[in-house]
């Protein structure tokens, strides 16, 4: 966790983060969204980390949704599509290319699928 604060990914609801999720953010920002943003060289900011379920329902989110689980973030920057290219170069489970922002994926467990989606 070095560009990036937990706090950041906290549920935009409620502000919960529970600790099975903290986890996954820290291996998510460790594994994805530190290395990228060193890459990029300046800001990433986070439109949505951690979703409750309460909360994912609202936004219509999908109901296996990997933000629920805090494996997923979506993000924004000054260039999302040169920050999209600099994250497939490394390991990801699945990145989605929005047109304002990047949703981006890991798992600490399993596969991470390299999985690229244009929206
Ligand atoms: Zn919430």
């Amino acid at each position: 966790m070095e560009y990036f604060k937990l706090q950041e990914f906290a549920c935009r609801c409620c502000g919960q983060l529970p600790p099975a999720v903290r986890e996954n953010i820290e291996a998510l920002v460790t594994e994805v969204l530190d290395p990228a943003r060193r890459a990029f060289g300046g800001p990433v900011l986070v439109n949505s980390g951690y979703r409750c379920p309460k909360h994912n329902a609202e936004v219509g989110g999908v109901a296996n949704s990997q933000h629920q689980r805090g494996e997923a973030a979506d993000v924004r920057c000054a260039d999302n599509k040169r920050l999209g290219k600099i994250i497939e170069q490394g390991v990801f489970d699945q990145l989605i290319y929005y047109p304002t922002f990047l949703h981006v994926s890991y798992k600490r467990q399993g596969i991470n699928r390299k999985q690229i989606i244009n929206k």
